[in-house]
């Protein structure tokens, strides 16, 4: 999607460090982090937010999530505990309309968050 930032990101345009990639999905540390492991998981396809997700993307969903359990690993957060997060709308804070989730952790997180 055109002047879409995180479009642009996945496509390569932007020079961003990926931790991961595949065919569907980027990861990237987050420019703003919030706790000490912030990775953003992103699709490569454009989806606004999650109310835009359809039956066809249940397997994208499940693959995003198998991705976070694999990369709290690596971080070493696994264990000590982390949250997988996808803001929506302005209420719920979303700032980028390309859906995206939040991997957190290195920290107690704090709840409710706020
Ligand atoms: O949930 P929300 O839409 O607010 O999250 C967008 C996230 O994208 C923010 O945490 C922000 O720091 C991050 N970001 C980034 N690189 C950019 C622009 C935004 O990591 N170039």
């Amino acid at each position: 999607m055109e002047d879409c930032l995180f479009c642009k990101i996945a496509a390569g345009e932007l020079a961003t460090e990926f931790i991961y990639s595949d065919d569907q999905v980027v990861v990237f540390k987050d420019i703003n982090p919030q706790a000490p492991v912030h990775l953003l998981i992103v699709p490569r396809r454009h989806i606004k937010d999650l109310n835009n997700i359809v039956e066809t993307d249940a397997e994208l969903i499940g693959h995003i999530y198998q991705i976070a359990a694999k990369l709290a690993a690596e971080y070493d957060i696994a264990d000590s505990g982390y949250r997988l997060v996808s803001n929506c709308g302005a209420d719920g804070g979303q700032s980028v309309f390309h859906i995206h989730f939040h991997l957190l952790g290195g920290r107690e997180l704090q709840w409710p968050p706020g």
